[in-house]
């Protein structure tokens, strides 16, 4: 009988009750007692509805106050020094001190957070545990065993889930003097062994070990490791499931098949061709679990092709079969019963956490009772919406794809080659050496916001609306002015989110009220869906843009999102290929750019935030990735005259391993964030040679402080040694919606005199 489990549940909660106890508690609004109160019973509500579902072994331990590998940082005691100045135990205000940093006005005189990171290819970030060389391991935090006897006490029978100590000494990073983080594992293991024994006299039968760094490509020393880690841990008590996910095991199979613990969970839906290879390697007492749900997407699951994969894995192992989602439910919303504003059609389609869950239930009882009527006409609905689905016309759109199959590599290439459109671009701008710009969008305060949300609740008329955001056009225009910006921008007043905002105007994509998925800590994303072949219907930006250059006599930067980032900052569809779908968005926004263009605009900003996130997990798959979210780029810039300048913006982004591609995009000018790294980035556009123009962020506009000019005139001619003064642009790092105007002012201000000083220096 094939056991049904899961990976984890998404702890925020269907309203995001988490979220907003943790905001109150951080304000002081609530206590401590009545923030865990809200977890108790957030926890309490998430394994019963993972039990009504179905779900027959539940997971405990993925519960997190902020972030779950913070919580194994505190359960091992790896707590950096600045966060220890008060002796005694770690307590709960000491990890939001890790995640959030302490105040200079706190009692500790102020440490700064730990690092964040995205946790694999997921939007999801985690923070950085910090190791130093004499690194001591001791098990610190109780949580764990805590919320297992909670979880018992309600009567469910649970998992506790860790992550493995392989893939937690991966995530993090050493500090101090150099030295190889995996050489802790002799130290760390020991920790593992006392969980294990802890949970085992909590009469647990059954725990989880993630180790998702088993589908990366790893150094020989860390799949050495592998073995001996298990090896040690094999004489501790609990039967155990290491869970891989996120990609293929790939030629990690052998190993991890081979590991000697009780049971393999794989990803099938990331790499479904794991199955059956897998069976003949599996020892014959080990427990299979098979991950047929998608984790990381909120579509149903085609039940019969799952079901014929169950049915032939079923025949081998028998008892030994175990089913799940494919990775943990994290990454997606909690329940779609929630949505009351999605159309029956549209829903029908549709699975969020809850349902997912559901699914996996239905599987197993497929399997076990395929002739019950219930489990009959289930499947039978889900074969009318795959039907329904793949015949639809609100999905298919002969237009877009007649579109999509006319395209000519001509489509993909500017006229002329960077040089002279170049030469034809300073002709048209006659701008300065080191022309300054910013990233595009200005302040959010509070009232584009109010205005925003009464628009949107009809409290205020179309015309108002459009009015409060002219001003505040007129405003950004106008500060920019004052300051003696080159290249002015309209500010994004009316932008959400920089995806969101064009996902709305473009047909194919539908918009939930309540699929919140943690992003870190207390933040969370809506991603909007993709669903159907993408188009355009009318232009998203050109009345702003036309407007914002009204009012001024400069030139005005008009600013798009690129087709990558709207594709990987969204969810996507799983019925055709990504890269059909970032081509169908990159022939909706070239129309945008193309109408940009024929009303006078003479810049085009086209971000592309999320260019290098979009990386596959292994190597192998970058160039492939790399090819068709060039070809995207170039497919959305290439429509425009020559004297069209087109500029793309990157954040967050280590550029060494992908510049080849960077310089394939051929974009006329690229901006991106450097400040932090010391201008250290851009040695890869050094070596490479890139021809084309660069603005290096001079300021990280993260932080509210106000750079001096000595620090970004500093930094300017650490960038001038790196590349050449004639291709080189001055401005911040990233967009400045999260800051206030007194600080935005002040900050450009001091960018535009160090600006001025290096001119006087060239
Ligand atoms: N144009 C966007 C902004 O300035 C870019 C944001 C981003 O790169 N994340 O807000
Ligand atoms: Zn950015």
């Amino acid at each position: 009988m094939a056991l049904t489990h899961n990976l984890g549940f998404p702890r925020i909660g269907r309203d995001r009750e988490l979220k907003k106890a943790l905001e109150a508690y951080w304000k002081g609004d609530i206590d401590q007692a009545a923030l865990l109160e809200v977890g108790r019973r957030l926890r309490a509500e998430h394994w019963h509805l993972q039990q009504q579902a179905g779900i027959e072994l539940l997971p405990v331990g993925d519960f997190a106050w902020y972030d779950q590998v913070l919580t194994h940082s505190l359960t091992f005691g790896v707590i950096p020094e600045r966060f220890q100045r008060h002796a005694g135990t770690p307590d709960l205000d000491t990890l939001f001190g890790m995640a959030r940093g302490v105040s200079q006005s706190g009692c500790c005189g102020g440490a700064h957070a730990e690092e964040m990171t995205k946790w694999f290819d997921t939007n999801y970030h985690y923070l950085v545990p910090e190791f130093s060389a004499d690194q001591q391991f001791a098990l610190n935090w109780e949580q764990l065993f805590d919320e297992v006897t909670e979880a018992q006490a309600l009567g469910y029978r649970v998992k506790p889930v860790l992550i493995g100590p392989l893939s937690y000494l991966w995530l993090g990073k050493e500090k101090g003097s150099p030295f190889n983080r995996l050489a802790l594992l002799e130290r760390l293991l020991p920790v593992y062994g006392e969980i294990l024994q802890r949970l085992a006299e909590q009469n647990v039968e059954w725990v989880q070990i993630d180790e998702p760094i088993l589908s990366l490509d790893l150094p020989q020393d860390w799949k050495n490791a592998f073995e001996r880690a298990y090896n040690l841990l094999q004489k501790e008590p609990c039967k155990k499931l290491v869970a891989s996910y996120f990609a293929g095991l790939e030629e990690n199979l052998g190993l991890a098949a081979g590991l000697p613990v009780d049971g393999l969970h794989i990803d099938l839906v990331r790499a479904p061709e794991q199955f059956p290879a897998i069976l003949d390697r599996l020892p014959a007492y080990k427990v299979l679990s098979l991950g047929l749900v998608n984790g990381r997407n909120v579509w149903r699951t085609d039940l019969q092709q799952a079901l014929t994969v169950l049915q032939q894995a079923e025949e081998r192992l028998g008892p030994r079969l175990w089913l799940a989602p494919s990775c943990s439910l994290l990454h997606c919303p909690v329940d779609l019963q929630r949505e009351d504003q999605l159309d029956d059609e549209l829903k029908s389609w549709l699975a969020f956490a809850v349902q997912k869950c559901e699914e996996v239930a239905l599987l197993a009882r497929a399997l076990r009772q395929p002739e019950c009527p219930e489990v009959q006409s289930a499947l039978a609905q889900n074969r009318a919406l795959q039907a329904s689905r793949a015949a639809s016309p609100r999905i298919h759109k002969p237009q877009v794809q007649a579109r999509l199959a006319a395209i000519t590599p001509a489509d993909s290439r500017r006229q002329s080659p960077f040089a002279m459109r170049s030469a034809q671009q300073r002709a048209r701008l006659d701008l300065p050496p080191l022309p300054t710009t910013t990233i595009g969008s200005f302040p959010q305060t509070p009232a584009i916001r109010l205005a925003r949300q009464a628009f949107k609740a009809g409290r205020i008329s179309a015309a108002e609306y459009t009015e409060a955001m002219h001003s505040e056009i007129r405003h950004a225009v106008a500060v920019q002015e004052q300051l003696g910006l080159d290249v002015l921008v309209h500010g994004e007043a009316e932008r959400n989110d920089m995806v969101e905002y064009f996902a709305e105007q473009l047909d194919g994509y539908a918009f939930t009220r309540y699929g919140w998925v943690q992003s870190y800590g207390s933040r969370c994303v809506k991603p909007a869906i993709i669903y159907g072949d993408l188009s355009r219907p009318q232009p998203m930006t050109l009345d702003w843009i036309r407007f914002a250059q009204s009012c001024t006599d400069k030139p005005m930067k008009g600013m798009l999102t690129g087709p990558v980032t709207m594709l990987m900052w969204s969810f996507s569809r799983d019925d055709i290929p990504r890269e059909q779908q970032a081509r169908q968005l990159a022939l909706a926004i070239r129309d945008e750019v193309v109408d940009l263009e024929a009303a006078g605009i003479g810049i085009i900003q086209i971000d592309e935030a999320a260019f290098r996130e979009g990386l596959p997990l292994r190597r192998a798959g970058w160039q492939a990735y790399l090819d068709w979210a060039t070809e995207a780029f170039r497919l959305t810039a290439s429509g425009v005259r020559d004297e069209t300048q087109i500029h793309t913006h990157m954040c967050y982004s280590e550029f060494n391993d992908v510049i080849e591609s960077i310089a394939a995009m051929d974009a006329d000018v690229i901006t991106i964030e450097t400040s932090r790294s010391d201008m250290e980035l851009l040695q890869a556009f050094e070596r490479f040679d890139y021809p084309n123009e660069i603005g290096p962020g001079v300021y990280d506009i993260h932080s509210p402080r106000v750079p001096a000019v000595e620090d970004m005139l500093r930094l300017l001619r650490k960038a001038a040694e790196r590349i050449a003064p004639e291709r080189l642009w001055v401005n911040p790092d990233c967009g400045l919606k999260t800051r206030g105007w007194e600080e935005t002012r002040a900050a450009l201000g001091n960018m535009l005199e160090a600006t001025r000083q290096l001119r006087g220096e060239l």
